[in-house]
């Protein structure tokens, strides 16, 4: 199944202090539980294991997951201190390293090459394969990180993340064993057994909810929705909801199972986070519908901008505007964001704080009538939109193909 074997792939080189620490916490543990098996130990230790598993993934699932790598929220500075020691608790790299990585994984799912966890690569490779090697990410330049570089939360926490880590997820278990006089108890289950479930339980998103599930949502890539997933993961089972990565929720009914959700919205009613972003009933329909459609093999509806057989009816929708018109109307207000996405000119300026790749990118590729190249020449990078949009920088989705078709402008003449 896989497509890719690491040996062949010149640019992974082992990553042995990260795998040794991976192999030696699960001997441990191991050791640990066959001489001190679980009725042997108090079962404050055993409480505490559960506890700290618990709060551990809240840290990857609220904090990193979904408010840094996906901006679905905004949090307060307490609340995001919390969530960066329960993150590195969690010992799954620092705010910084994880977001990077999971921002490349939406940008390129599947991909081989650039999806760090590709589940095409196979299951045990996209569970924790990928874990034990240091590949240098071709395209990790071309992911956003301002918002990141500029937290002071995240940088401090990415620089001191070795010894937070073994504080958080380590030492401070025995310390409150001894309270109840079971360090060592402490120490095997709510330290060394609490770090295999929360690492494993993480991994399962990237491993199996690519590979079992349902996908009413989107069948564009291997995500899939799996209730059990969800109840070891604090909701992230919902996974074929990829296709809105913004949304605080993993999924749009009251009813699917995402504590995640519950504590986000539980912190907003006592104003600890704030800007909670979801994605719009409308587009969640239409990808239902669309899904829906296709089980039964009914056409599919149409709204697309690409959807071949329908394109003369939508070019005639649209105004043909040349370049000189076109400037006129970037230029006519301050800010105005456009691009030209195959011949269709797209005012992305209100989209820009909604963008799940973020605004640089978009103001990368848009039209700039009076930029030049450092040679002096026009800058025509506008021209490379199309590219960029089609998959050189982003595997888009259908629903957000659907939404950029909503703010087409014109159509931009092709002499
Ligand atoms: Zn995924
Ligand atoms: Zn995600």
């Amino acid at each position: 199944m896989s497509q890719l074997s690491t040996a062949q792939d010149p640019q992974n080189t082992i990553w042995w202090s990260n795998g040794i620490f991976f192999v030696s916490v699960h001997l441990a543990a191991l050791v640990g539980v066959y001489y001190h098996p679980w009725y042997s130990v108090h079962r404050a230790s055993l409480f505490l294991c559960f506890l700290l598993w618990q709060s551990a993934c809240f840290g990857i699932t609220i904090g990193y997951h979904r408010m840094y790598s996906h901006r679905a929220f905004r949090a307060s500075l307490p609340v995001r201190v919390v969530l960066a020691f329960l993150g590195a608790s969690a010992f799954q790299g620092s705010i910084k390293w994880w977001c990077l990585r999971h921002r490349l994984h939406h940008r390129f799912t599947d991909d081989p090459v650039h999806d760090p966890y590709c589940a095409t690569r196979g299951l045990l490779w996209s569970h924790m394969g990928w874990i034990f090697f240091k590949p240098k990410y071709e395209r990790m330049g071309l992911i956003d990180r301002d918002d990141l570089d500029n937290d002071p939360v995240v940088w401090i926490q990415h620089e001191y993340y070795v010894p937070f880590a073994i504080a958080t997820g380590l030492l401070f278990p025995v310390a409150l064993g001894m309270i109840w006089g079971d360090p060592l108890g402490s120490f095997i289950y709510a330290s060394l057994v609490t770090r295999i479930m929360i690492w494993h339980c993480t991994f399962l998103i990237n491993s199996l909810a690519h590979w079992d599930g349902i996908q009413p949502y989107s069948d564009e890539n291997t995500s899939r929705t799996n209730l059990i997933l969800a109840l070891l993961t604090c909701g992230e089972g919902n996974h074929n909801f990829h296709a809105f990565p913004h949304d605080f929720r993993s999924g749009p009914d009251m009813s699917d199972w995402d504590p995640t959700k519950w504590i986000i919205l539980a912190l907003h009613k006592f104003g600890l986070v704030t800007g909670l972003r979801t994605a719009r009933d409308a587009d969640v329909m239409d990808a239902i519908v669309y899904m829906h459609s296709k089980g039964q093999h009914l056409p599919p509806p149409k709204y697309d901008v690409y959807s071949s057989d329908d394109q003369e009816s939508i070019r005639s929708l649209y105004e043909n505007w040349d370049e000189a018109k076109l400037h006129e109307y970037v230029q006519a207000k301050k800010g105005r964001c456009v691009i030209v996405v195959k011949g269709y000119i797209v005012d992305v300026t209100g989209y820009l704080g909604e963008h799940p790749g973020g605004a640089a990118i978009l103001r990368k590729y848009s039209v700039k009538p009076q930029a030049k190249t450092e040679a002096g020449e026009p800058d025509e990078t506008w021209k490379k939109a199309t590219w960029a949009f089609e998959g050189g920088l982003n595997k888009h989705t259908r629903a957000a193909k659907r939404h950029m078709r909503e703010l087409v402008v014109a159509r931009l003449h092709s002499n």
